[in-house]
């Protein structure tokens, strides 16, 4: 029959649509993800479902589509599809309750919360969907028809208490969703929806990505004051990261990275990967090859954004990648989150936090491999990133052996290249036990420091450092390869000891010791303000004296870069 049917929305439905309506989001652009999304779903199921079941072979899925119409008098935005649609009883049942336990709970603590950042985040745990058109429609027709029924059915609500229903005849297969909009309203937040740039907008967007076109009949009238209709794909459905890594060209990665970068170059790298299991996900990323101009500004964003099955879902996800990284660009499509999941949700989840620790792990045995393989490259990387993968050193303790793989520094070894620890630990002499440093802010000042002299004299090499993150790190960091790092101007540096065949014999130590013996407390108390204590030293070949620091002191670069932040 035809007859009208007006049934109750569940009272924990009624709560969020109160919620909704009354506007904990402040973003209402979402809607239109939301809406679309589905259609996406209904038209995934809808091709599945003819493959599947014998009784739907014979629909045709070559047309499968979505589509957006305009009616600027009636002030109606409808979102249409042609996919799997909805029995009478689906529409009640999954538009007219929340099934999702834990619902009633929910709800409560959102009520409670004291603002409405806590109550969207509270919000994206089970997410508004579907609800969500209620933001910027004061009434809401929905039309389906289920692939295989021969009726369909009309469902109507103003989002207050109640909806109706009834049966209604000749209806496609699919869904069609019918906003009938509020006014806009900035102050609300309430754009014009009826505006083709703003539907543009939004669908470039969230929905890009999404693997059936979004089409909209739009209007051009030329010079002539010719009108000209034609049907327009609003996105651009190449999710890369969803194919085969074989079936993806080089070119097409780069104009990938472009466009979701705003960069110009071609990145340096791009890692692809996809993991199944669990938890799904595929992640496309880059590493550029030139650092931007903000990369160590506070307010620099990380590059990874976050999508859930080709839905756009947030920029700059620092839950997946840590800040040492943030040069880092690309996508995450996570298969089996909320569209509504929020930043702090993604911060305590068990899952995203391993998604987090593999990316790292990806991006830093990229890096690896290139500098085996492609040093130059891996040159240049490092001239833009290193000082942000320095501050790895002291950020992710996970990771040290990794980072310290890909250290590059200078070295008094040769002054055109520098070297890797892996390298200096090859060239260290017989005896050698420590990686020897000096940090300064200029090679040229580290270089003619007298703390070098004796390490210069006796052939060792240096490592010269003179990032003031270099202070930092070297601090952190235990040893690498068994080797701890030595200042070679903190305290006691015991060149003697080392089997380099031109050691002072120990009667030649005690005659010099006798010899000072009068000198040191003397110069000790004379320069009591100044300095701790006078030694002797082996350290210096030419120069009379040096001030050294102790093993735990900051060094002078680090002082003065304390003094500057006010500390
Ligand atoms: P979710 O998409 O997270 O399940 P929604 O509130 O967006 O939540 O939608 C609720 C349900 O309504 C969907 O799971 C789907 O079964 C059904 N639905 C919504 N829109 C459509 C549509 N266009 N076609 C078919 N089913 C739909
Ligand atoms: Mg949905």
């Amino acid at each position: 029959g035809s007859s009208v049917e007006t049934l109750e929305f569940q009272a924990e439905t009624r709560q969020l649509l109160r919620l909704v309506i009354h506007s904990i989001y402040s973003n209402k652009d979402i809607f239109l993800r939301e809406l679309i999304s589905n259609a996406s779903d209904a038209l995934d199921k809808l091709r599945l479902e003819s493959l599947t079941d014998s009784s739907l072979v014979d629909i045709d899925t070559t047309g499968l589509h979505i589509a957006l119409e305009v009616d600027k008098d009636a002030r109606t935005l409808t979102v249409r599809d042609n996919g799997i649609g909805m029995t009478r009883d689906d529409l009640v049942e999954l538009i007219g309750t929340i099934a999702k336990s834990g619902t009633a709970g929910l709800l409560e603590k959102i009520k409670e919360s004291k603002d409405a950042a806590t109550a969207e985040s509270l919000i994206g745990q089970f997410g508004v969907g579907f609800y969500s058109a209620f933001m910027v429609a004061d009434k809401v027709t929905l039309r389906t028809r289920r692939a295989g029924t021969d009726s369909g059915t009309e469902w109507e609500s103003d989002g207050e208490g109640s909806y109706t229903v009834q049966t209604v005849d000749n209806l496609p297969v699919g869904t069609s969703v019918t906003l009938h909009l509020k006014p806009a309203d900035s102050e609300d937040g309430l754009a014009d929806y009826l505006s083709e740039s703003k539907i543009r907008q939004i669908v470039k967007q969230y929905s890009d990505f999404i693997r059936w076109p979004v089409r909209m009949a739009t209007e051009r009238t030329d010079a002539e004051g010719e009108t000209t209709h034609e049907v327009d794909t609003l996105n651009s459905m190449k999710a890369l990261w969803a194919r085969p890594r074989a079936e993806v060209t080089e070119d097409e990665y780069n104009e990938f990275y472009q466009q979701i970068s705003h960069d110009w170059l071609a990145p340096a790298e791009t890692i692809h990967m996809r993991a199944e299991g669990t938890f799904e996900y595929e992640a496309l990323l880059f590493i550029p090859s030139q650092a931007p101009f903000d990369l160590f500004s506070r307010e620099t964003r990380r590059g990874v954004q976050l999508y859930v099955k080709r839905v756009f879902i947030m920029d700059d996800c620092e839950a997946l990648m840590p800040d040492y990284l943030r040069f880092v660009k690309g996508v995450v499509d996570a298969h089996d989150l909320s569209l509504n999941v929020s930043r702090e949700i993604l911060q305590h989840d068990r899952q995203i936090r391993g998604v987090r620790r593999r990316l790292v792990k990806k991006v830093l045995g990229a890096l690896k491999t290139m500098q085996a393989k492609d040093a130059e490259r891996y040159a240049k990387v490092w001239a833009q990133f290193g000082r942000a993968l320095k501050e790895g050193l002291v950020e992710d303790t996970d990771n040290t052996e990794a980072l310290l793989e890909l250290v590059s520094a200078a070295s008094t070894h040769d002054p055109e290249k520098t070297t890797t620890l892996r390298e200096y630990v090859e060239r260290m002499k017989d005896g050698q036990e420590a990686i020897y440093y000096l940090t300064g802010e200029t090679r040229a000042m580290v270089e003619n420091s007298p703390h070098m002299e004796a390490f210069a004299a006796k052939g060792y090499e240096v490592l010269i450092l003179t990032d003031p993150v270099d202070e930092v790190w070297v601090d952190r960091v235990p040893a690498f390869d068994g080797h701890r790092l030595q200042s070679v101007a903190k305290g006691q540096v015991d060149l003697d000891a080392s089997a380099d065949g031109d050691q002072d014999t120990d009667a030649e130590k005690a005659q010099r010791e006798q010899d000072f013996a009068a000198l040191l407390p003397w110069l000790t108390t004379t320069l009591s303000e100044q300095v701790k204590q006078v030694r002797l030293s082996s350290r210096l070949t030419t120069s009379a004296a040096c001030i050294v620091g102790d093993a735990h002191d900051v060094t002078p670069t680090l002082e003065k870069m304390y003094r500057a932040m006010g500390q």
